[in-house]
């Protein structure tokens, strides 16, 4: 995976940092490109899963638009160079300065959660004298079947508009000026990995809008978000995700109507597998049942098996040897801080280069700077 170059170039560095394979990003997006192509799907990258600067810039010259969740967001996608008319901003929690700085700039749509936030753009529209363009996130009670902690689209979860209130929602629009419904909004979960599961969801978006439709309202555009899953088991074995599968679904099974736009929001399964977070080994210490290697990240740089326990590919660059099993955990003050346990590999000693795999999304993201740590930039190869 790493030619001897790249572990020079890493060897150079100060540890820890971002690694990022732009060869990869590229093959993964004229992948989805070329799909979206043939399907005449549109693709709004999410930007929560990775807002490096670099990797937008890529990623917005494919012709992609842009999925965010946050003010600051929809401001990196505009600095960055993504159309406006090809932004859409979703989040449960969207305040008031966040939509006015969107209405500002005439993005594409709103995915509104929730009857009070409509309520909200619709008031802060007719104050600039917008009509502000949303779609429905709709809770369609689907189980991604994926962890607990990344379902959003049970009754359960916070997320979306129930489906027992719409019926409230729908004659509520009538009355509200400012606002057009234009579409339906979906995202039921991350890291999903049974292909059922899309095709369940396209079922119950068709009775969904069958269901508009029944109510004379048409809807211009479906969004089915994203959750498409990536291989952290066997990442040199399946680095490009089943774009293929996984477009062929919706393309079989979504009753898409005449015109009508068909979008998707993917952020992991773009940038998953082109990152990885190079670190060194600090330590070996023996434990009474096990071995430590204490690398120089943490959860600071990689928060993802603290948070959710998930699991990521680690590979020693520079051991060599007999196999032995160790606990891969950071410097951090917190007993989370480990990023795999009983991890098989070469005998591995102070100052060895570890990759921890598959770290593209959201990887980066939620760098902290808890214990005030240091953060090094990011190394890029083609
Ligand atoms: C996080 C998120 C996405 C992207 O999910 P991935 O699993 O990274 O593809 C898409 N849409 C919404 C609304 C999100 O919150």
């Amino acid at each position: 995976m790493f030619s001897s170059e790249v572990k020079d170039l890493f060897q150079s560095k100060e540890t820890p940092f971002y690694h990022y394979d732009l060869a990869v990003l590229d093959s993964t997006l004229n992948c989805v490109k070329s799909l979206a192509d043939k399907f005449n799907f549109d693709i709004h990258y999410a930007v929560k899963a990775n807002a490096n600067e670099r990797l937008l810039t890529i990623i917005s010259n494919m012709g992609f638009g842009a999925d965010c969740v946050s003010g600051n967001e929809v401001r990196r996608a505009i600095d960055i160079g993504f159309s406006a008319d090809k932004i859409l901003f979703a989040g449960v929690g969207k305040t008031d300065k966040e939509l006015r700085f969107a209405l500002e700039n005439n993005i594409k749509a709103f995915n509104c959660e929730s009857i009070q936030e409509i309520d909200v753009l619709n008031a802060l529209a007719e104050e600039s004298s917008q009509i502000a363009e949303i779609a429905l996130r709709i809770n369609p009670n689907v189980d991604a079947k994926t962890h607990k902690y990344i379902t959003t689209g049970l009754d359960e979860n916070k997320f979306g508009i129930n489906q027992i209130d719409l019926p409230i929602i729908v004659e509520k629009l009538k009355g509200l000026k400012h606002i057009k419904l234009t579409g339906l909004h979906f995202h039921i979960g991350s890291q999903i990995t049974d292909m059922n599961v899309f095709k369940g969801l396209c079922l119950r978006v068709n009775e969904i809008q069958n269901w508009f439709c029944d109510h004379g309202i048409e809807i211009l555009h479906l969004n089915l978000g994203g959750g498409l899953g990536i291989n952290y088991l066997k990442p040199d074995d399946e680095w490009l995700p089943d774009f293929e599968t996984y477009f062929a679904i919706f393309n079989e099974f979504l009753d898409r109507k005449a015109n009508q736009q068909v979008h998707f929001e993917l952020g992991r399964s773009i940038v998953a597998q082109c990152g990885n977070l190079i670190t060194r080994v600090l330590y070996i210490k023996n434990g009474v049942n096990t071995n430590f290697a204490i690398v120089d990240a943490g959860m600071t740089e990689l928060m993802r098996p603290a948070l959710y326990q998930s699991y990521h590919q680690i590979d020693n660059l520079t051991g060599e040897g007999e196999i032995r099993e160790y606990d891969v955990v950071g410097p951090i003050c917190e007993s989370t801080d480990c990023f795999g346990k009983s991890v098989k590999l070469p005998e591995t000693k102070r100052g060895d280069l570890i990759a921890i795999r598959s770290a593209g999304a959201y990887g980066e993201v939620m760098v902290s700077r808890y214990n005030l740590r240091d953060q090094n930039a990011p190394l890029y190869t083609e």
